[in-house]
């Protein structure tokens, strides 16, 4: 297979190394990444200032741009007529569940791919403690999945996958729905040293989902989870409705 691997976080993330080093043995990998962490960019596009592109080793670039503007520099430039057949962003160092798949920019990164037309893989790794990061879970997982979809060559597909930061390989594979992620003050407020007021996004989060069947509620029992999502935003069940509504 022809992989090619990115993430938000940046090129020196630890994640973007495991992800690239679990793909390796499937086929041909390119990684092309931000140069800076990108996490939160969601899915934007650099339109006004130039994409400028380091080529650090063979198979890897890194891109001053976010996540979706390394996926188009790769189709566009690196790969060409020769497409990849699948797209792996991550192993973004934290959850991304629930509404957090409208921010990611690790999902963003997947969103490109697929409509691009190529299958697309968001990986999350989510911890309970702050920044610590066990990867044996994601280690056996993943391969696991690969092998499946290089049997099955699915010509679509955007999945969004968060797997728990565990050392324990006693888990189950939850097929879900997004849930819900709350953050508790989102938005903190602080002083610089002049007395001027600046303010920081992003709060703690809340617990897991009650909600059984979601991404939330499996990662928090120590599960993986995976989200079948899809682009089509149209809400059909309205258009009646809206139509009267202007007729
Ligand atoms: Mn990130």
């Amino acid at each position: 297979m022809k992989i090619l691997v990115t993430n938000d976080d940046g090129i020196g993330s630890r994640g973007i190394a495991l992800l690239e080093e679990l793909a390796l043995p499937f086929g041909e990998v390119m990684v092309v990444a931000p140069t800076d962490d990108q996490s939160g960019t969601s899915h934007s596009l650099t339109l006004h200032h130039p994409l400028r592109v380091n080529h650090i080793t063979e198979n890897t670039y890194s891109v001053y741009g976010t996540p979706t503007d390394c996926v188009h520099y790769a189709l566009l430039d690196l790969y060409g007529e020769d497409q990849p057949d699948i797209i792996l962003s991550g192993i973004n160092l934290g959850p991304n569940l629930g509404t957090d798949v409208w921010y990611s920019g690790t999902v963003g990164a997947a969103i490109e791919g697929a409509l691009s037309g190529i299958p697309s893989i968001a990986f999350s790794l989510v911890s309970s403690e702050s920044r610590v990061y066990y990867e044996e879970l994601a280690q056996d997982f993943i391969p696991k999945l690969l092998k499946k979809i290089q049997k099955n060559k699915p010509s679509s597909l955007l999945l969004n996958v968060n797997l728990p930061s565990s050392e324990s390989l006693n888990y189950e594979v939850e097929v879900t729905r997004l849930g819900s992620s709350y953050y508790e003050g989102n938005l903190k407020k602080n002083y610089d040293p002049r007395g001027n007021a600046y303010f920081w996004i992003g709060g703690d989060k809340l617990p897991f989902d009650e909600d059984q069947g979601t991404d939330s509620h499996a990662v928090g029992r120590g599960n993986v989870s995976i989200t079948p999502l899809r682009l089509e935003m149209t809400d059909v069940e309205r258009l009646g409705r809206t139509k009267e509504l202007f007729a």
